[in-house]
């Protein structure tokens, strides 16, 4: 599935609030990635072909290579409707609530 261009732009303008530079090589330089791409479980011995894919965007630095990953479902690349769980997952916290 190929990226709508604009809409991933305007997504990263609206939501990206920290500093843009590059992590790793400090400059300023990001792409967007032309395919919305995916990541499988990890079952240690072969791709499954069913199950759960989490679809995301890439970001990379055109310099260096950093690569950053959004969820396409939470950013609204891909209709949630054609994957419900993308957006579920467990919170990261940093301590435990009682
Ligand atoms: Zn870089």
């Amino acid at each position: 599935m190929k990226v709508d261009y604009v809409k991933v732009a305007d997504w990263i303008r609206e939501n990206w609030k920290a500093s843009m530079k590059c992590p790793v090589c400090e400059t300023n330089d990001w792409r967007i990635g032309e395919d919305v791409v995916e990541i499988r479980p990890f079952i240690g011995h072969s791709v499954e072909t069913v199950g759960n894919v989490y679809p995301f965007v890439q970001l990379f630095c055109s310099k260096c290579g950093y690569v950053i990953f959004f969820n396409a479902v939470i950013s609204g690349i891909v209709d949630p409707k054609s994957f419900i769980k993308a957006g579920s997952g467990a919170p990261l916290k940093n301590k435990k609530e009682g």
